[in-house]
């Protein structure tokens, strides 16, 4: 049994995105049925829709930053009830017996979590489908709780961009006083700015783009560093205690290798894919240290969205009508967003 609801989404690799309509489940007892307001546009979505990652299951309906109202409830949920604002983010179910699900680290189940959008649907086949659409229906378990005192049109990106920063600079003790650079200011790097200040770190935005040191400084950043002045990337030689890279294609990181102190880390959250070579006396020299970070658990998630909520934090949005999303891909490749694209969800329906 389903429902057939409205959708967008990209039927190849080279298409743009249209309308289209797709099936979703019945309420089962542990789901709760959610009709979206509000769903942010991920660089994940665009590199999917492109198979940058060679793994995309056409139609991709892509969003995994997920804002809406409760619209059902099946008989076993306790946590939810109709009305309720309420997010999904990247996943929608995990094995929930492995070591990783046990550790509340559904991101890294062993037996393979099941994302938003190009997943395997485990009750009606086929694949799943994201946000970019009218309604959805999610077990329980993957369902987070909003803070009422967050504006939900920009909450939605706390769902991926939110998580997806948080959980390095948790996971590795940023803590007041560490100097912290955010590489690359977008979607995730706004995000990374907003938590550094917030865990009382020094905050240097590592930018490409000069046009946007004083957006940094105003997300709180206290300095602007541009990665392509070889004289200021070398004033700041081995004195960063951490470094989070949200760059979204392979790149040579040598240079920000460079930037940490001995026994730092550089956490990658942007870069799926080969990099250029790594020099290995980068590493050596300083036992520094470079790895990598996928989204964040649910539990993890539930605490960043807490988070926000006692400390005010939401993204810096510019809100879209679903007909305006291939413009919108556009200007995100071109490095061309203020932070965050969400889209009005009520426009797919008119
Ligand atoms: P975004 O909004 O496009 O921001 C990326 C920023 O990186 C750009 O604004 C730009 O900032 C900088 N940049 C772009 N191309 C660059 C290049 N060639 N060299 C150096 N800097 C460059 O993207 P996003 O939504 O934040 O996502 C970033 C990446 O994270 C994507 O690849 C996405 O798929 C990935 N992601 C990973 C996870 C995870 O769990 N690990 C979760 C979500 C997203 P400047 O103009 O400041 O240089
Ligand atoms: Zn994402
Ligand atoms: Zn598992």
């Amino acid at each position: 049994m389903s429902t057939e609801i409205k959708a967008y989404g990209a039927r190849d690799k080279t298409a743009d995105l249209e309308p289209m309509t797709i099936k979703r489940r019945e309420v089962g007892p542990k789901d709760v049925k959610i009709e979206i307001t509000y769903c942010g546009v991920c660089h994940s979505d665009i590199h999917q829709v492109r198979n940058d990652w060679k793994n995309s299951v056409y139609p991709v309906v892509p969003g995994h930053e997920i804002i809406g109202h409760v619209v059902a409830v099946g008989k076993d949920v306790k946590k939810f009830k109709e009305g309720q604002l309420v997010g999904v983010g990247c996943m929608v179910d995990s094995c929930r017996e492995c070591s990783a699900c046990k550790d509340d680290l559904e991101q890294y189940c062993e037996n393979g979590m099941v994302p938003t959008y190009n997943g395997k649907d485990k009750h009606l086949g086929g694949h799943t489908f994201g946000g970019y659409s009218e309604m959805v229906v999610v077990d329980q378990d993957f369902v987070l709780t909003i803070p009422d005192n967050l504006d939900q049109k920009a909450v939605a990106p706390l769902l991926c961009a939110g998580i997806t920063t948080f959980s390095p600079l948790n996971h590795w003790g940023v803590k007041e006083g560490d100097k912290v650079g955010i590489i690359g200011l977008g979607g995730l790097g706004h995000m990374g700015i907003k938590f550094a200040n917030a865990m009382g770190a020094h905050v240097v935005m590592i930018t490409t783009s000069p046009d946007k040191a004083k957006d940094a400084k105003r997300l709180g950043a206290h300095e602007v560093l541009i990665s392509k002045d070889e004289e200021a990337m070398k004033e700041h030689t081995g004195s960063f205690d951490f470094l989070l890279n949200t760059v979204p294609v392979g790149h040579d990181i040598n240079p920000y290798i460079n930037l940490l102190k001995r026994d730092a880390t550089m956490v990658l959250v942007g870069a799926i894919e080969p990099l250029d070579a790594v020099h290995g006396g980068g590493l050596v020299m300083g036992r520094k240290r470079v790895a990598g970070s996928l989204i964040g658990g649910i539990a993890e998630t539930q605490e960043m969205l807490d988070f926000c909520g006692e400390h005010n934090i939401v993204s810096d949005v510019e809100i879209i009508n679903m007909d305006n999303i291939n413009e919108a891909y556009d200007r995100v490749t071109s490095s061309d967003v203020k932070y965050r694209f969400v889209i009005d969800m009520n426009s797919l329906k008119n």
